[in-house]
Order: structure tokens, then C-alpha cells, then sequence
């Protein structure tokens, strides 16, 4: 009898197998991760919608422009490049730590150029809360001490990182807030700024851009009552960078928040400006301890590509800045139009000093939260800021503080419009919010 070897056979079959089997779980198990990202995002598949002309139309409708914007694909290709190719710490004395360094610096002059700075005015941070954090915080460890001056001027309607920092400062460093009641259009009675302001008047903190009203405050009078009582100046223009015109020694602004997800940027990089030229040269007290990475000021790795990101998308608001102005103001003008028809209808803030990228408005009678959430996957809209959506509902502090009766108003919705919005877009939305005003008054 023949007795056949099966042994090397077997050695070989089981290896086959084993491969196939690991090959098998690998394309599972991206398998598995394609579907647990499908259940978290949101929208993988975007629907497809008709406006009124029969036009296919991607749904929902993005018009939370001051939530967050898209990344421009010419930022998101660099960050691809920068991520894969430089990976180098940017502190590293090696040339790739030389090199990443250098794409830093690069992304510190585009930040720079947008608000007339120098670059080594810019310290970047995770966004413009840490900013803000740093700014007010900051100010109060170091000078709030050096001088003695313990009062603190800002507004009701700034964002909640502002009011948080204020408390936080007013609580555990003895800090007194003055919190300005804004005037009926949201804008700040420049008088009453004046007048608040006291010999131990440490600092003023006004935003550029409200981001749920878009008015913008008058910030190179405001920079000139701060000169005139020698005050510091700090402003958050997470929403106001590179969409309103900005100049830090024109305005007298000696600190400035900024944030990248607001400017088709990456999410979580920021910079602050502290003033480095002229009479002030601004030292602030860390609030992160490390390294010493951006001159102490803040400490942590360099996150290069998200720097890069938001240099990037520095650069293109600043060169895109009159093609991107024209094309929100012109869509902005037809929507606010549109939706004026609509019986007791009510633009909230003023309608001359605003960033039309930002419209808010209140419909008589109907609830802007029902609004927002029927609405929500045809028109992606906002009630105030994103922040406070999920459970602050209509009782938005800034549409109250501007004196709108949010019972009788139903609250406010937040209509952005940004550098993809389209026209298109604009019409469909009118279409649907008009849709949904009359149906739910139909309700009643
Ligand atoms: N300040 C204003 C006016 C904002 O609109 C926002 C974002 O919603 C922030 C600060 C916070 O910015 P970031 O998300 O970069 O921390």
C-alpha cells in the first residue's frame, strides 16, 4: 500500500486557511467600523431633495454657518499633505522638527496678515474658548495683580466661554463684572461703556460678531474709549476673523480670540493675539503648564497640521474676502427679503451693522424650536448658539437681553449662509421655512 504524506499538505492547506480567515476578519471588522460610523455620523448618505423649479438639491440644506462651517477642500489638502509628510515635532532640532517648524511660522504670518498683526503676535491655542480663557484669565493673574485693578467690563450677549471665564474670575479672584445690557438692535450703547468704566477698570471685553444675531459691535470706538481710559482691550472674533475688515492698531485691540472651525477651517485650533508692538507689550499668565511651547504662553505639542489648517483658511478669507463678501451679501439679501413677507416676521439685531452671513429671525406665534426641529432634515437652522441648542430651547440670553418676548415671538432661528451656500439652496429654503411657518400656525 502507497502511503501518501499528507504532513507538508496539511502545513500548507492550514496556512491557506489561516489567511483567508484573517483576511476575512480584517474586511469584517471594517465592515463593523463602516457601520458604527454610519450609525454615529450623521449624514453619510445625503438625501436628495426638489426645490420648486424641480432642481435636485443635497438635503439638508447647511445654513448653521455659525456653528461650524465645511473645511474648503484647499485646506483640508494641505492638512493631507502635512500630515502625511511632516510629521516632525515642530520643537525637534532635526530637519524634520525644522521643517514642521517652519510650516508654523508660515501659518503664523497668515493668521497675522488677516488682522494687520506681526506674527509673533499669534499664540495658538485649541480654539477660541481657550482663548478666551487665556485672555480673561490670564489677564487678571497677571495684571489684575501687578496693578491691583479688579473690575472687568463685557457684554450680556457675549458667547457663553466669555460669561464662564467672567464668573470664574469674579468667584475665585475677586473680580468685579460689569455686564453690559446691549441696546434693542444688540449693539452696545457706546455712553454706557464710558461710564462704566472705573480707575480700577482692568480690562474691556466686547465680541466683533455676535454668533447668534451677527450684529457686529463698533470695536475701533470701543478700542478708542480703552486708549483714552488706558484700559487693555480684548475682543472675541471668533465669528468677526476674516469676514469683517480687522485691524488691530487701527481698532486698538490688544488681544483677540480666533477660532478655525469657523472659517471652512479644521475644529480645534485657535489662536489668540496678545499685543507685542507699541506702548503695550502684553504678558500673559499661562493657564497650561508644560514645555513651554509658544513662548510659555501655552504649552503643548504643536498640532502642525491643524496649524496649517487654519493658516490656510487665514489666507483664503483674507484673498477671497471681496468674491466671498459679494456672494453671502447677495443671497443673504434675498433670503432676509424673502422671509420679511412672511407675516409677523421680525429680523433680530441691527440691520445695518451686521454680518449678513448671520440672519435671525422671529416668526409671530410659531415656536422656533418646533421650527428648527421640523425642518431638520430638509434645512440644517439654529436656535441661538450651538452651544445651548439641545437645552436652553427658545430662552436664548441673547434674544431676551435685546428685549424679544420670546413668548409671544416663539423664540428666534439662526439662518447662516457661508462660501458654499448656493443659490439654489437659498430658494429652497425660503420655500420650506415659509412651508413650515404657515403649518404650524395652521396647528393653532
Ligand atoms: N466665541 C464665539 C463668538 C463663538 O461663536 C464660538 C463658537 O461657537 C466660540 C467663541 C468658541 O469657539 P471654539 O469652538 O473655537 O472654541
Amino acid at each position: 500500500m502507497v502511503k501518501k504524506d499528507f504532513s507538508k499538505f496539511s502545513f500548507l492547506h492550514l496556512l491557506f486557511i489561516f489567511s483567508i480567515i484573517l483576511t476575512s476578519c480584517k474586511d469584517k471588522s471594517c465592515e463593523i467600523e463602516k457601520k458604527e460610523l454610519e450609525k454615529t455620523c450623521i449624514s453619510i448618505d445625503w438625501k436628495e431633495g426638489l426645490n420648486k423649479d424641480n432642481q435636485a438639491i443635497k438635503l439638508p440644506v447647511y445654513m448653521d454657518y455659525q456653528a461650524t462651517t465645511q473645511i474648503d477642500p484647499r485646506v483640508l489638502e494641505e492638512m493631507y499633505y502635512v500630515e502625511k509628510n511632516f510629521y516632525g515635532n515642530a520643537n525637534s532640532l532635526h530637519k524634520l522638527g525644522k521643517d514642521a517648524e517652519k510650516l508654523v511660522q508660515k501659518a503664523r504670518k497668515q493668521v497675522a496678515d488677516v488682522i494687520k498683526a506681526k506674527p509673533n503676535e499669534i499664540i495658538f491655542t485649541s480654539g477660541a474658548t481657550e482663548s478666551n480663557n487665556l485672555a480673561i484669565k490670564g489677564m487678571v493673574e497677571t495684571y489684575g495683580k501687578k496693578t491691583g485693578k479688579k473690575h472687568i467690563i463685557t457684554s450680556m450677549t457675549e458667547h457663553a466661554c466669555i460669561l464662564e471665564s467672567c464668573k470664574n474670575v469674579e468667584k475665585n479672584e475677586d473680580i468685579e463684572i460689569t455686564y453690559l445690557c446691549p441696546k434693542e438692535d444688540g449693539l452696545i450703547d457706546l455712553d454706557e461703556l464710558e461710564k462704566a468704566i472705573q480707575p480700577n477698570t482692568l480690562m474691556i471685553s466686547i465680541m466683533g460678531v455676535n454668533n447668534e444675531i451677527g450684529v457686529i459691535q463698533d470695536l475701533e470706538k470701543i478700542g478708542k474709549i480703552a486708549k483714552k481710559h488706558n484700559v487693555f482691550f480684548h475682543t472675541d472674533c471668533a465669528q468677526a476673523f476674516g469676514k469683517i475688515p480687522l485691524d488691530v492698531d487701527k481698532m486698538g485691540i490688544d488681544l483677540m480670540s480666533i477660532s478655525g472651525h469657523k472659517i471652512y477651517g479644521p475644529k480645534g485650533i485657535g489662536a489668540l493675539f496678545i499685543r507685542q508692538h507699541g506702548k503695550k507689550k502684553i504678558d500673559l499668565k499661562p493657564q497650561m503648564n508644560g514645555g513651554g511651547q509658544e513662548k510659555g504662553i501655552r504649552s503643548g505639542t504643536l498640532a502642525v497640521p491643524l496649524i496649517v489648517g487654519l493658516g490656510k483658511a487665514s489666507e483664503i478669507m483674507k484673498q477671497d474676502f471681496e468674491k466671498d463678501s459679494k456672494h453671502i451679501n447677495q443671497l443673504s439679501e434675498k433670503l432676509k427679503n424673502e422671509l420679511k413677507k412672511i407675516e409677523g416676521s421680525k429680523l433680530n439685531g441691527s440691520e445695518k451693522q451686521r454680518y449678513n452671513g448671520n440672519l435671525n429671525f422671529s416668526f409671530k406665534g410659531v415656536g422656533a424650536l418646533e421650527l428648527v426641529q421640523s425642518l431638520g432634515d430638509k434645512v440644517a437652522l439654529s436656535i441661538g448658539s450651538a452651544c445651548g441648542s439641545s437645552h436652553e430651547a427658545t430662552d436664548s440670553y441673547v434674544i431676551k437681553s435685546i428685549g424679544v418676548d420670546t413668548k409671544i415671538s416663539g423664540g428666534a432661528i439662526r439662518i447662516g449662509i457661508g462660501r458654499f451656500t448656493t443659490e439654489k439652496e437659498v430658494d429652497y429654503a425660503i420655500n420650506e421655512i415659509k412651508r413650515e411657518v404657515e403649518r404650524q400656525r395652521g396647528k393653532k
